[in-house]
């Protein structure tokens, strides 16, 4: 027989957004704690650029994707499953969640090379948890882990939800948040190691905006010492 937690599924609240808070996509906290500008671009400006990484990450996904939900002993396959917060504006596509027999929740989010050393997948992945709690209504901070399954190692990496990571997960929120309500983009600034991997490194123009702010700055002293000179 199933237990009342079980008969959850599928989510039973049916509306995304509540009146004055602006409902941030999941994928959004990943990109800004990748970049801010990068986040910008795309969840202010919309604007998108494909390069190969985020064709082998799309390819990623849509083999998790591809496929009914399937049940084996024990646990059910839910894919691309749509999940959200009203109470923290939060809403995302979890690529599996795991749906154990004994009321587990467990979510699995897809992502191309190895860990990160930043927190970026972390973090989306526990936006995932805290719209799952939301979603399946279950308490606050009851799905403790999940795991981030990476393509060149081709195994699973456990993540727990412990309070730092959550705070962390909710300060980006609200970071988010407050950037898509005054519809800032931060200014560029040239990082090798993110830049080069970036698919939106041809619009952002880092570079550039390196060399408009060197040009500015002469500028500025240039004016600086003209009214220091004057008499
Ligand atoms: S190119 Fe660099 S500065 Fe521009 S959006 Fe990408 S990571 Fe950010």
């Amino acid at each position: 027989m199933q237990s009342s937690r079980q008969m959850n599924y599928p989510p039973q609240v049916s509306h995304l957004s509540i009146p004055n808070l602006t409902t941030v996509a999941l994928s959004a906290l990943q990109h800004y704690l990748y970049c801010p500008r990068q986040c910008a671009l795309i969840h202010v400006e919309r604007v998108w650029a494909e390069n190969f990484s985020t064709a082998e990450g799309n390819a990623l996904h849509e083999a998790a994707h591809s496929g009914l939900g399937e049940t084996r002993p024990g646990v059910r396959i839910s894919r691309s499953l749509p999940v959200w917060s009203d109470a923290h504006g939060l809403r995302g596509v979890c690529d599996i969640v795991e749906i154990h027999k004994d009321g587990t929740l467990l979510p699995v989010e897809y992502k191309r090379g190895r860990p990160k050393a930043h927190r970026a997948d972390e973090i989306q992945l526990c936006g995932q948890a805290i719209c799952l709690e939301a979603s399946f209504q279950r308490q606050p901070n009851s799905i403790t882990s999940g795991f981030l399954f990476y393509g060149k190692q081709q195994r699973r990496t456990a993540v727990t939800f412990d309070a730092p990571l959550r705070a962390l997960t909710l300060e980006i929120a609200e970071k988010v948040r407050a950037m898509i309500e005054h519809g800032q983009t931060p200014s560029a600034s040239y990082t090798p190691k993110l830049c080069d991997r970036c698919s939106l490194i041809h619009l952002c123009q880092p570079k550039c905006m390196r060399l408009k702010r060197g040009t500015a700055t002469w500028f500025q002293s240039q004016l600086n010492a003209s009214i220091t000179e004057q008499p």
